[in-house]
């Protein structure tokens, strides 16, 4: 898994053991494991070297220069240069690259969906919609994919269900004039976004390209969104490079991260088109569907969680008074179970739960609760019920419950757990759930990857 060897290479640097310098051999350590656990990841090997080399000469001197006594503060740095040029590969940059585009309101946009079969294409469209929709834009969609059996029913299914209009065909096979005649007539009527959605087809079948460059030039599209399977790996830079030389792919969306995919693949998609990631695809919900940050995205890649996100879902909710000192108190690094008492709180406040808790720093996949929205508010119904048979002193870090072969603890343990009528087990589960948190956020806190600009400074 990337995350945890990025993490357990970033590790090294921070000098467990003891004083020895952080040397150039050090450093050539570390971005050797950090480069093998991108490749493993999908990540072109081209696109590695860049790294490691760009890296090298942000920190090299600094390295070189290094002596023990400032160990601490180069480890950040190097961890700082491993999420900065992580970052800027996902953005795209110089020569080439594709300005993120902005919709407009009161004129068609019209959005040109592209892919290979079975990317996520009509799915991805049904999320875009519903994202557009929901912010009062007037949205429509045209099926030009004649190609597979089903695709029509299957874009209406959607479009019915979200009570947008769509247009296609059961019996014309040309998608070329069907994308232009649908598109015509959702201009005529005033419609603001356009979605045109297209078939894929597997790589080795012919015409494809032929076709789609045919509905590009019949439906003149505003922006072309190329969707990739972040499952498909190193297969996607190949795919992405020829989708973008045959119809000049301006945004992409990436799909399937809810799976076990890493997310590698995204690196290569932006390299390859030069074109921003704009949303990622994380299940087959309406509502599975991200706007993407860069830092956000990197944040989770090396498993720190999506931070950024998660305080930004924090601050939109009405920032009372404990809000605004618990997020001070994360950017120092500090995260008591009185924090996560109210994180909990505040999630269950958020919508789609497995989401928001995905977003949470420091949270294993394996602890979120599976099953359905009910099935999570149930367990994270009974966390806060633990908490609340905690005493001040215990929520707020002031006795340690995490003290092993303490009778004293034990006993502490038993009154929780009488108290919530539940199992001690249950009470050590969310006490192991914190700790994992808490260290997480100490680490952030101390990498000053949360703003707010609290990080220590040695
Ligand atoms: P298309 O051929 O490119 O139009 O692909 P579809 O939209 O029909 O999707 C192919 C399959 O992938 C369907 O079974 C979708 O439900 C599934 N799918 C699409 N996006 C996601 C996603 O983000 N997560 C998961 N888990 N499945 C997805
Ligand atoms: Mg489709």
């Amino acid at each position: 898994e990337l995350g945890g060897k990025l993490r357990s290479s970033l590790h090294r640097l921070q000098g467990g053991r003891g004083d020895d310098a952080i040397t150039t051999e050090t450093l050539d350590a570390v971005l050797r494991d950090i480069g093998e656990a991108l490749a493993e990841s999908d990540v072109r090997a081209e696109l590695v070297t860049d790294l490691k080399d760009n890296i090298r000469r942000k920190v090299g001197d600094a390295v070189s220069e290094n002596t023990a006594s400032s160990n601490a503060n180069l480890a950040r740095q190097v961890q700082r240069a491993v999420v900065d040029e992580l970052t800027s590969m996902l953005t795209p940059s110089g020569e080439g690259s594709a300005k993120p585009y902005v919709m407009r309101r009161g004129r068609p946009n019209v959005i040109l969906f592209v892919g290979l079969q079975g990317a996520g294409k009509t799915t991805s469209i049904a999320k875009f919609a519903h994202h557009y929709l929901r912010r009062g834009w007037k949205t429509a969609m045209v099926c030009a994919d004649t190609f597979r059996a089903g695709a029509f029913d299957q874009l209406k299914q959607n479009a019915t269900k979200l009570r947008v209009p769509f247009y296609g065909s059961y019996t014309e096979a040309d998608p070329v004039s069907i994308a232009e005649e649908g598109v015509d007539r959702f201009v005529q009527d005033g419609y603001e976004v356009i979605i045109v959605d297209t078939s894929g087809r597997h790589r080795q079948e012919e015409g494809l390209f032929e076709e789609m460059q045919e509905i590009s030039a019949a439906v003149n599209p505003s922006n072309t969104i190329f969707v990739m399977d972040a499952t498909q790996g190193q297969a996607v830079y190949d795919q992405a490079r020829a989708f973008h030389s045959a119809v000049n792919v301006g945004s992409v969306i990436v799909t399937k991260l809810d799976g076990h995919a890493r997310g590698g693949g995204a690196i290569s998609a932006v390299a390859a088109t030069g074109s921003p990631i704009v949303f990622l695809g994380s299940g087959e919900r309406f509502e599975d569907l991200e706007a993407f940050n860069a830092q956000s995205f990197v944040s989770k890649l090396l498993g720190f969680g999506d931070m950024r996100g998660f305080m930004e879902e924090i601050k939109s909710l009405n920032s009372g008074k404990d809000r605004e000192e618990m997020m001070k108190n994360m950017a120092k690094g500090q995260f008591t179970l009185r924090d996560l008492y109210k994180q909990f709180q505040s999630v269950s406040k958020m919508g789609p739960l497995d989401r928001v808790m995905g977003m949470m720093p420091g949270m294993p996949e394996h602890l979120i609760p599976k099953g359905g929205d009910d099935e999570r508010s149930k367990q994270l119904r009974k966390f806060l019920v633990i908490m609340d048979s905690m005493s001040d002193k215990e929520l707020d870090g002031k006795i340690d419950l995490q003290k092993k072969n303490d009778p004293a603890t034990e006993k502490r343990i038993r009154r929780i757990a009488a108290g919530s009528g539940c199992h001690p087990m249950e009470v050590r589960a969310l006490l192991q759930q914190h700790k994992q948190m808490e260290s997480m956020v100490s680490k952030m806190g101390k990498s000053g990857m949360m703003g707010g600009g609290n990080a220590k400074q040695r």
